[in-house]
């Protein structure tokens, strides 16, 4: 059942939900001062506090906001678990316009709740926050990242997740075709945005045959014009002969209607939350011979990228050399969903709630 679904019924549902997805606390920050209605989720802080980036949105019921920052929160969890970082899961929204809402007093008045928790939860940036809005969050708490780099901030993350997105296709064609060189492989690149940029010079500097799509044309044709790349009109993406298909634009692109249409052998991209229905999704992939690569660890180099930040020791070099390691992971997933038949999806998700448990036990004992 969907959260929301839960919420609209009784409280008493939201907090079965909550136990559901193993949620241990949900702060609810409300300032009619500033506007501020905001929701931060801690899903799991066992390997460390949980970190994750603010979201604002102009959520149609704030029921859908608890919906988002539940779902994200945990899948944050995970991402950190599988990528080896000593993170738990969380994340924020704020619930707004932030095009019309958004002022230093709410982010600022924000940051005392954020601090409030002690550094249980670290923010970052997410969908329609900026580095501005880090610098107010942390004029009042310092469990913030994604600050500037001149104020010792890790920077952009796209081109770490670019790298570890690109680190995973290769190990997904190491398994699925037998050499991890995408020299003459078809990739349908979706999204001509900060990590499809990069992903695509990673791909010619191979010799991939690349096909580009945006909704926005003309961004994808900008960088066609760095090198041989085929732009595709965004609504024949899924017909398009190709290899590998990689969504790097927004989440659900694998749904019903989709996935009857694909012709590729791999799915690597790292758009979040890909699949519209994360189980029957992931086994309708299966069913198709589509190797899937589960996107909370193939994008996880922005993570690891802001993660360095947290531990006050960020650099390049580090983040790639933590994200050549998505090579290995991506490769022990596809492993295990075959030896276990499972979806690699949840061959993910179970070997995240391994470590979990495995360094949680090893955290009890003295
Ligand atoms: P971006 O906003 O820079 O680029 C996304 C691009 O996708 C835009 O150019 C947009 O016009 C395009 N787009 C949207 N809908 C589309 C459609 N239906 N078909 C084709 N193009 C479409 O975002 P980004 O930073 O490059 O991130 C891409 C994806 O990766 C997002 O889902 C993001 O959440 C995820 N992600 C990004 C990072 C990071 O470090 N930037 C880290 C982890 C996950």
């Amino acid at each position: 059942m969907e959260i929301k679904e839960a919420v609209e019924k009784s409280n008493s549902s939201l907090f079965e939900e909550v136990t559901r997805l193993g949620h241990e606390q949900v702060v609810f920050c409300n300032d009619p001062g500033t506007g501020l209605k905001a929701i931060i989720a801690i899903h799991n802080t066992v390997l460390g506090p949980s970190l994750g980036g603010t979201r604002m949105w102009a959520y149609n019921s704030e029921s859908e906001a608890l919906n988002d920052v539940l779902r994200l929160s945990r899948a944050m969890t995970f991402k950190a678990a599988i990528s080896g970082l000593n993170l738990g899961g969380g994340k924020a929204v704020i619930i707004g316009d932030a095009r019309t809402m958004k002022t230093e007093a709410l982010m600022r008045r924000f940051g005392k709740f954020i601090n409030s928790l002690g550094g249980k939860y670290y923010t970052a940036e997410d969908v329609n926050m900026k580095t501005r809005d880090m610098e107010y969050i942390h004029m009042e708490t310092k469990y913030v990242t994604g600050l500037p780099k001149s104020m010792g901030g890790a920077g952009d993350p796209s081109p770490v997740t670019a790298y570890g997105t690109y680190v995973g296709m290769k190990a997904m064609a190491k398994k699925v075709f037998g050499s991890d060189s995408l020299e003459g492989k078809k990739v349908m690149v979706q999204g001509a945005g900060q990590v499809g940029g990069y992903l695509v010079e990673h791909l010619l500097k191979e010799n991939a045959i690349v096909y580009l799509s945006d909704i926005f044309e003309e961004k994808a044709k900008a960088i066609a014009t760095k090198g041989k790349v085929k732009v595709i009109e965004h609504d024949l993406v899924y017909e398009t002969d190709a290899d590998i298909y990689s969504p790097c634009a927004l989440g659900a692109t694998l749904n019903d209607e989709t996935i009857p249409k694909l012709k590729c052998a791999i799915i690597a991209g790292s758009a979040n939350n890909q699949l519209a229905d994360e189980i029957k999704h992931g086994y309708m992939l299966m069913d198709q011979k589509i190797a899937y690569t589960p996107d909370f660890l193939i994008n996880s180099g922005g993570l690891i990228n802001v993660y360095l930040e947290y531990l006050g020791n960020h650099n390049y070099e580090r983040a790639y050399q933590m994200a050549d390691y998505i090579y290995d992971t991506c490769i022990n997933i596809a492993v295990f969903s075959d030896d276990n038949n499972v979806s690699p999806q949840e061959a993910a998700m179970e070997m995240a709630n391994k470590r979990i448990k495995s360094i949680g036990n090893i955290k009890l004992t003295f």
